[in-house]
């Protein structure tokens, strides 16, 4: 499986413009043995904005199978901050959505179950898709029920037959994953009760523009929304945006809800968000420019930065070995010679290489035994967190790198 050049937008088919060359790629989620280094995977990372509806998107797509397979190492509930999240948006939908009896919950891309168990612990019927069979194991041992496949239109007919429409349909982090959106939309519209709802929560363009954040550009972020987008994307499928809700989770994103065209009254804050976009120029190909240019002004700045530590000698390490820091290895060229290794929570990525740039991964134990220079913070969107756990390092004298939205050290 090769990846595929995209020809026009995947939503509408309208010319796609290309406004940032991020470079040959790996896979952001294959951390190597190495004995795998001579079959890796390439493909070219580059975003695009479609003139007629203007989503921004890949220009390239790399085949689901290869990215959401069995070892798919990520893991939503390893951070307490996300687990605190998805617990609390189970709640929420059980509260508003959830609440007729015998209503049903459909999760896209449920991972682990940190969502579900809680909808699940309720007693309320469920179903969680989940592609990758090694995370849909760990949604079963909550209690959630989960069938390991994509959802896409004909899976959601599938289960309008055996389990009747659903209230609540909820993705987080899953629907910009996803180059054949226009069948999710087509399966969302087929499987949603005439009341019911599509709840989504993805990166919004507008925080990745604002924070110059283009390491949320990888190859499982396929799509990057506007209010603007979504909105044109469900008015193609028969539905309609009804809410948005800004929310601080993985570096900023939006919550946006859909329903059947007509069924409910849009909130003001659609309004509201369409027209901040609107006067921020969000949705136009020169903002696209403006970030291109930051972007390659921050590769100049943080390899000029690790070179001069480098040639004083200092210890340079990273923390996180985050999908999103494939983007930024590979792209700046950063290999084990300017960073040392970088340390990972997730046990599935320890004693591994990172994708293409192969520096080693070491389990969080390390990164004190002794303590680095300086430590190139890739899990940015976890940064309080990560530096409350690590006081130690700080009182040892080490320094934080950051590239978000600007490099510095801190
Ligand atoms: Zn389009």
């Amino acid at each position: 499986m090769t990846a595929l050049a995209v020809s026009g937008c995947r939503i509408c088919g309208g010319p796609v413009t290309e406004v940032l060359d991020l470079g040959r790629q790996p896979l952001s989620d294959a951390f190597l043995r190495p004995a795998d280094l001579a079959g890796e995977f390439f493909y070219r990372l580059a975003l695009g904005r479609c003139a007629d509806c203007t989503m921004v998107q890949l220009v390239e797509e790399v085949p689901r199978e290869r990215m959401f397979h069995h070892d798919y190492p990520y893991r939503s509930s390893l951070s307490s901050v996300m687990r605190a999240h998805f617990t609390g948006t189970g709640r929420e939908l059980l509260a508003t959505e959830l609440t007729r009896p015998g209503a049903f919950c459909v999760e896209l891309g449920c991972n682990d179950g940190v969502m579900l168990r809680t909808v699940a612990q309720a007693g309320v019927r469920h179903l969680g898709f989940e592609p990758s069979a090694g995370v849909a194991e760990l949604a079963r041992r909550q209690g959630v029920r989960v069938r390991t496949d994509f959802f896409e239109e004909k899976t959601a007919a599938d289960v309008l037959v055996t389990d009747g429409p659903a209230d609540v349909i909820y993705a987080a982090n899953t629907i910009c994953h996803l180059p054949y959106l226009d069948s999710v939309l087509r399966g969302a519209r087929l499987l949603l009760a005439p009341g019911g709802v599509l709840v989504f929560e993805d990166p919004y363009l507008d925080d990745i523009l604002a924070r110059t954040a283009f390491d949320q550009i990888y190859d499982e972020h396929f799509y990057y929304f506007t209010a603007h987008s979504v909105r044109a994307a469900a008015a193609r499928f028969g539905l309609e945006l009804v809410d948005v809700r800004r929310l601080p989770v993985h570096g900023g994103e939006v919550r946006y809800t859909l329903a059947h065209a007509g069924a409910r009254t849009p909130s003001p804050a659609v309004a509201d968000l369409l027209r901040q976009e609107r006067e921020r120029g969000v949705t136009g190909v020169e903002a696209l420019r403006r970030f291109a240019a930051d972007v390659a002004r921050n590769r100049a700045e943080l390899v000029a930065l690790l070179r001069s530590l480098k040639e004083e000698g200092r210890t340079v390490a990273a923390y996180g070995a985050t999908a999103k820091s494939a983007t930024v290895t590979n792209y700046c060229g950063l290999g084990p010679e300017l960073i040392s290794y970088v340390c990972d929570t997730t046990p599935a990525k320890q004693g591994r290489l990172t994708p293409g740039a192969h520096i080693p991964v070491r389990p969080p134990a390390a990164f004190a035994d002794p303590y680095p220079d300086y430590a190139v913070l890739f899990a940015w969107n976890h940064a309080e967190e990560i530096m409350a756990k690590e006081t130690g390092f700080r009182a040892a004298g080490g320094r934080w790198i950051h590239y978000v939205p600007t490099v510095r050290v801190r």
